[in-house]
């Protein structure tokens, strides 16, 4: 079931992650992070709420790095600033991501009694060799218990997955995202695989030993992700990559298929696949599609491709 609520997003830096996955750049960016302050959380709280409506369900989430592979006592003292929003019923619960074999009967308990409600693991593929490859430091035996784990203790469950990693195909994600669903998952966001500077990936870019996924490509795969993940109620919470500043800017983009409007591009296509379905069932020179007020811009297309590519369609908001 597709179950709508708003977040209120406190970023984590990758400081305390152990790793080297070989497509993270946390090595050329650390540098530049810290650890938000109480102020900080508090100041960010503050001002989503004021733009939030009262009748719409809140959570705090808590992304960007691996929420538990913080020292106890740091992962409390966040969860702990964050409690009297909890306790006042501002917010219905706490949400954050972190890596698979960072969960444990623990941990988990610890952040049950902090009123976390959904836990997002970095699974990014499901199939060990990927994982392997991309120095990941887990295994798809390690996704499935610490699913279980969580689900155990009734706090949702989301898993997100990479595309176009080193030895990724397009029927692999397929079997990605029937194993996400099996694993019980509730939400899922799928990020593509792009080469950022100062990483593994890059070198082998370089190298000519890696080829990033074409745009094309990468909206293609994930034009058949969403559908299946749509088919099987898993609400999809992003696809594409945050378009942050470093991003837009290229400054430590190499290569790969970033896109400011990707979950966009995946729309559109998802729209003109269905438009041409009606296009040949009908046999009127004017055809009229319904459209639900919330996928116009879908069906119109990204910079109107779709309105363009077929002027006899007129779109009806229903
Ligand atoms: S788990 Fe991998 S991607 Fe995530 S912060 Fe650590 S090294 Fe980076």
């Amino acid at each position: 079931m597709q179950h709508k609520h708003r977040v209120i997003p406190i970023f984590m830096p990758m400081l305390a992650c152990p790793h080297r996955c070989i497509y993270c750049n946390q090595y050329v960016i650390s540098g530049q992070q810290k650890l938000p302050t109480e102020k900080e959380v508090l100041a960010q709280i503050d001002s989503y709420l004021s733009t939030m409506r009262d009748n719409v369900e809140k959570r705090i989430a808590f992304f960007g790095g691996s929420f538990t592979c913080l020292p106890l006592d740091v992962q409390n003292r966040y969860l702990d600033i964050v409690q009297p929003f909890l306790k006042e019923s501002v917010v219905s619960g706490i949400q954050l991501s972190t890596r698979p074999d960072y969960i444990n009967e623990d941990i988990l308990y610890n952040l049950k009694n902090k009123g976390v409600t959904l836990i997002e693991l970095g699974a990014q593929s499901l199939n060990d060799q990927i994982l392997s490859y991309s120095e990941r430091g887990h295994t798809v035996e390690n996704v499935k218990n610490a699913s279980k784990q969580i689900l155990d203790f009734d706090i949702l469950l989301g898993l997100q997955m990479m595309i176009g990693l080193p030895m990724d195909t397009k029927e692999k994600s397929m079997q990605t995202a029937q194993m996400i669903v099996d694993f019980g998952a509730t939400y899922t966001r799928i990020y593509p695989t792009i080469v950022v500077k100062g990483t593994e990936l890059a070198e082998l870019y370089t190298k000519g030993q890696y080829k990033p996924l074409e745009l094309k490509e990468a909206v293609d795969w994930c034009k058949e992700l969403y559908l299946f993940f749509n088919n099987h109620n898993i609400n999809i919470l992003r696809m594409g990559l945050h378009p942050t500043k470093d991003l837009r800017e290229g400054e430590n983009l190499i290569a790969g298929p970033f896109h400011i409007s990707f979950k966009e591009l995946v729309l559109t296509s998802i729209w003109r696949d269905k438009i041409k379905d009606i296009i040949k069932k009908s046999n009127k020179k004017i055809i009229k599609i319904e459209v639900p007020k919330e996928e116009v811009n879908y069906a119109i297309g990204y910079n109107s491709a779709n309105k363009r590519e077929f002027p006899n369609v007129l779109f009806e908001i229903v």
